[in-house]
């Protein structure tokens, strides 16, 4: 991933890069973003340029054999922890990262912006929330070790280090204030209240901004999508279950895997707003001249928590190609229940 590549977050890309010119690098860094905004892909495109062999105009060249092992996710000294637990594709009493990083990479490749409930669906653990524990520190301190492959700056790049026991931050610490040479640890977090204080202390912080809006709203839906989410809702909140069900065959019946998709992206936008409306955020909820009072006032925020991470799923389950009757009516069933 090049800083060309990353959407957005122009200030926080010239700050990387001064840091890089300037030979002024951090040995541990804290990106703190919103989930979606790409602090993952910032993390990636700072390692790429520092160890690009080729970098022009404040960029990596996106050519040289260490970027193209950056973008395949596949660089010998880049190493990547992220959370994950015993359950899943990974499994084992003491699963490390390193043993699902086929996964990761898979997920990074599709969409560099994932969210940690997308890694913990392709992780087959969404039941369960990860953690970083104490045999991911050891094997991290594993490769610590031994200098670069390539000549180049070693990163540790870790997503979500507020899933860090504080074993396994203990473990990391001597190494976090004082790594070997050319040793770099990148932190990424979207809570770093979470985060143990003995590791934020260490690290230089960076805010990751919400990249431009625009750039992260889909394009508007269709007027048969939205219909088709506003009949769904409507049928719900009346708790009428036949024609929520109907709702859920018509979504089926759209014909392309992409509309449904887009009918999920959709759903969840609205009942973001529906959420941020009723906890009065009205002000924050992009609403474009929409009254959403009255939804506001039936879904409670807890409805809508769990109805957007249902919707998440399907979305998921659509792209994985289960069949599209099933997931919906399955979708509009849950939401029938939870609205109660
Ligand atoms: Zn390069």
């Amino acid at each position: 991933m090049r800083f060309a590549d990353i959407k957005g977050n122009h200030s926080v890309i010239a700050a990387l890069r001064a840091m890089a010119d300037g030979g002024r690098v951090p040995h541990a860094m804290l990106l703190y973003e919103n989930a979606r905004s790409g602090g993952l892909a910032l993390a990636c495109a700072f390692a790429q340029y520092l160890n690009c062999q080729n970098p022009q105009n404040g960029d990596s060249c996106g050519e040289c054999p260490s970027c193209r092992q950056m973008q395949n996710l596949a660089h010998p000294d880049v190493h990547f922890v992220f959370p994950l637990n015993s359950g899943g594709e990974v499994g084992g009493d003491h699963p490390v990262s390193e043993q699902g990083m086929g996964v990761f990479r898979k997920l990074f490749l599709q969409d560099p912006y994932f969210t940690e409930q997308d890694l913990y669906l392709e992780l087959g653990i969404e039941q369960k929330s990860g953690n970083i524990s104490v045999h991911e520190a050891r094997n991290i301190m594993s490769k610590l070790v031994y200098s670069s492959v390539s000549g180049g700056y070693k990163f540790i790049i870790m997503f979500l280090p507020e899933r860090m026991n504080m074993q396994a931050a203990n473990t990391l610490l001597k190494a976090v204030e004082e790594p070997p040479a050319k040793t770099i640890f990148l932190f990424v977090t979207q809570n770093p209240e979470d985060v143990m204080t003995t590791i934020v202390s260490r690290c230089q912080g960076l805010r990751v901004l919400p990249f431009d809006r625009s750039l992260l709203v889909p394009p508007p839906p269709s007027e048969e999508i939205a219909q088709l989410w506003k009949d769904m809702l409507a049928a719900i909140i009346q708790r009428n279950l036949l024609s929520a069900i109907e709702s859920a065959e018509a979504v089926a019946a759209l014909g392309s895997r992409e509309k449904q998709k887009s009918f999920c992206q959709y759903a969840s936008e609205q009942l973001r707003k529906i959420l941020l409306v009723g906890r009065g955020l009205s002000d924050i909820a992009y609403l474009d001249g929409e009254d959403l009072t009255m939804e506001a006032g039936v879904c409670s925020s807890r409805f809508c928590s769990r109805a957007i991470s249902n919707i998440d799923k399907a979305a998921m389950l659509i792209s994985r190609n289960v069949a599209a009757k099933l997931v919906f009516t399955d979708l509009v069933n849950r939401l029938y229940i939870s609205l109660q």
